[in-house]
């Protein structure tokens, strides 16, 4: 990165006058400007237009107009709003659709895939992978019989992912590779390009799990040749908690494939009530029951929002806060026990940086109770910064460092004991 940064406020006040997608910050509930929030990797901040949307909908959709909603915009939804993640992601408007959770998007794929794939054998991911994507994929092998294998590849550094292991790991009996593209601890992020075009030439199908990519970079499914992928919507694209996530099929897979949950809106003719099932045609197959139409609806403002700040520009800050972050770690964190857990190559990053440190639970407790700034923790030391281009601004990552920096100095997080929540 060719930025020459340096120290102090005055600086980061600088980078934000530069920012052009600083209005965006304006677009969001903030109920707090003195609490840094770097955690919209696990769940982006509320967008002020869906506040009002939802309440519409409640109110007069449902309240009024009752059943009729179905017909006025509640069942074309789950297309609809896959039309819009289509143009962030690089897929075509019909290989695009809304439902379900990830887990379960997954596991559908999953299945149809190896069902696809015949006696191929093998499933390959990765020790970054998400723990649910990986239970998916050991559940989904239970139920076809237990005949494959889940060959995970290691990596040297717990950072990057080297590409010796991937020529290693996936050969003639591979089935299905299923990845994170961006993976959720070190924020490692493959070339999708390069990792398809290699399954592909070993006769392997690629789910991409894109929960940490999508809003935050551009993904090019289609000029990457990809087959399947999956993706949640509370993180990047700011949808809400328990938001319904999407995937993508590619248009020539869809008739191949069948998800294994033969539901009613999965089936070609779902107001036909035949007794019968037989598969939608195209990407709707992998519908299977109502959608939850009061999250649902806060999908497509937050995702309006992302296609309005554009997944180029929003790349382009998010390399620059992430570059931002790393230079304040050299100058401030590194001499206070914390170690780099993030690729210092841009090319290879998401939009998060993480920090680990021995005591790092105790550490995010003061941050968290003490220093009002949020980042989350992820066993067994990693802290995690997530920089969410839309409402981050280069001040606050610069006052987050020195907030980082004050706990150390001050042994703030001495006084917290290490006792865990639930949800961390
Ligand atoms: C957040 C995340 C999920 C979430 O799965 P849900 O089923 O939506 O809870 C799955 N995979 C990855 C890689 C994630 O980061």
């Amino acid at each position: 990165m060719s930025i020459p940064f340096e120290i102090g406020q005055a600086f980061a006040r600088d980078l934000d006058m530069q920012d052009e997608l600083k209005a965006f910050r304006d677009e969001f509930v903030i109920a707090d400007p003195d609490l840094i929030y770097l955690d919209g990797n696990s769940l982006g901040r509320l967008p002020k237009a869906t506040v009002s949307l939802l309440r519409q909908l409640v109110e007069s959709e449902w309240g009024e107009g009752l059943i009729r909603g179905w017909n006025l915009g509640w069942w074309d939804a789950p297309r609809r709003i896959g039309e819009k993640i289509a143009t962030l992601i690089g897929a075509k408007p019909h290989e695009v659709l809304v439902a379900d959770s990830t887990s379960v998007n997954l596991f559908k794929l999953a299945v149809a895939a190896l069902r696809f794939q015949g006696k191929r054998d093998r499933v390959v991911s990765d020790v970054f992978n998400f723990p649910s994507d990986l239970y998916v994929l050991q559940g989904a092998i239970s139920t076809l019989g237990g005949r494959h294998e889940l060959v995970l590849m290691q990596s040297k550094d717990s950072i990057h992912m080297e590409d010796s292991e991937f020529e290693r790991a996936v050969n003639d009996r591979t089935a299905l590779v299923e990845l994170s593209h961006v993976t959720f601890k070190s924020g490692f992020l493959y070339d999708m390009e390069r990792v398809t075009g290699f399954a592909h030439e070993a006769g392997a199908l690629v789910i991409w799990d894109l929960c940490h990519s999508v809003g935050a970079l551009p993904v090019r499914l289609n000029a990457c040749g990809a087959d399947m992928a999956i993706g949640c919507t509370y993180k990047y694209l700011n949808a809400g908690p328990g938001a319904p996530a999407f995937l993508f099929v590619r248009e020539d897979l869809q008739e191949k494939l069948g998800s294994p949950v033969w539901g009613w809106l999965g089936q070609e003719n779902p107001f036909g009530f035949d007794l019968r099932y037989s598969p939608a045609p195209g990407i709707n197959r992998f519908l299977a029951g109502s959608s939850p139409i009061l999250s649902m609806t806060a999908v497509e403002p937050a995702v309006e929002l992302v296609q309005r700040a554009g997944t180029d520009r929003i790349r382009a800050k998010s390399v620059r806060l992430t570059e931002y972050m790393i230079f304040l770690y050299d100058r401030f964190l590194s001499s206070r026990g914390f170690v780099l857990g993030s690729p210092r190559d841009e090319r290879r990053r998401g939009s998060q940086v993480s920090i680990r440190h021995a005591d790092a639970f105790r550490i995010i407790r003061a941050m968290i109770e003490d220093m009002k700034v949020i980042p989350d923790f992820r066993a067994p030391d990693n802290i995690r910064l997530g920089l969410t281009p839309l409402y981050i601004s280069f001040s606050e990552v610069c006052e987050a460092v020195q907030r980082i920096a004050h706990i150390i100095d001050h042994n703030v997080h001495e006084r917290f004991t290490h006792e865990r929540p639930t949800v961390t």
